[in-house]
């Protein structure tokens, strides 16, 4: 069943001047509402990522790597992880382990103990494993380049092979749905699914393809830096006017396109 995001504002009086003033900004009528998304309008998306451009201009993904290979590890390492972690254990994992076939042939147990403070350590070895396998076994030891090769490696879903092929290849072949874009998708009315494939396919219908790739960006960072799950800094967030959500901590929850 569809999710209905429920309306955060009791409707005004007709003819009072609060209705006028809600109609002129834009509050969303009750039929508009669906799980896509109702603030989907080509004019408040094209607002949105305006302010997304003020704030990120350069943003970039925060896993370090040299290399497409290690952007798929480090990926692969971030589920339920925070980047600064999986930074912390590259920094010596990449020097013990060089390339694919190292991990390929690896004893698990001692991968298994060089990664634990990721959390998930025996299952993401086994994705880290399976992966380089075939990549050494059947794509000549470089990772692939495109969504259908990268979903065919073991622990890689569409969301690893998003960050791969944008980051590493700079190919736009979706957008990377992660908590943090989940997340600000409902806030900020892009989207009403819980399903991450379902989120993606909204998003990607409404956001110009040139800007898949950094738009996965700027909303994980804004994520992180403003729109935090528990407490969002409404009151330090330049999307503030454009931003309805029902748990925002500031604000009049109005629509300013
Ligand atoms: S106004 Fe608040 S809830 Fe809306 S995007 Fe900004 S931080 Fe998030």
């Amino acid at each position: 069943m569809k999710k209905q995001k429920p309306q955060t504002r009791k409707p005004a009086l007709k003819g009072t001047k609060k209705s006028k003033t809600a109609s002129r900004a834009g509050v969303r009528k009750a039929s508009t509402i669906s799980a896509k998304g109702a603030g989907t309008s080509p004019q408040r998306v094209r607002a949105i990522l305006q302010k997304l451009d003020d704030a990120y201009p350069d943003a970039i993904c925060a896993l370090e790597h040299k290399n497409p290979f290690q952007l798929l590890i480090s990926t692969i390492l971030s589920a339920q992880c925070t980047d600064e972690r999986v930074n912390q254990v590259t920094k010596t994992l990449y020097v013990k382990y060089p390339t694919p076939k190292d991990f390929a042939y690896a004893n698990p147990l001692e991968l298994e103990q060089d990664i634990r403070p990721t959390g998930f350590f025996r299952n993401k070895t086994k994705s880290i494993m399976g992966a380089s396998k075939k990549i050494v076994e059947e794509f000549g030891g470089e990772a692939p380049s495109t969504m259908e090769q990268l979903l065919m490696l073991p622990g890689v879903a569409r969301k690893t092979a998003n960050v791969v092929l944008g980051t590493a290849f700079g190919i736009a072949s979706g957008i990377v749905v992660d908590t943090h874009v989940m997340r600000l998708s409902e806030r900020l009315d892009l989207s009403h699914n819980t399903d991450p494939k379902k989120i993606e396919q909204d998003l990607m219908q409404v956001i110009p393809r040139d800007k898949w790739i950094l738009f996965s960006h700027q909303l994980i960072w804004h994520g992180r830096k403003v729109c935090q799950a528990r407490k969002p800094r409404c009151a330090g967030c330049n999307l503030e006017r454009l931003c309805y959500a029902k748990d925002k901590t500031v604000g009049s929850g109005l629509v300013s396109e």
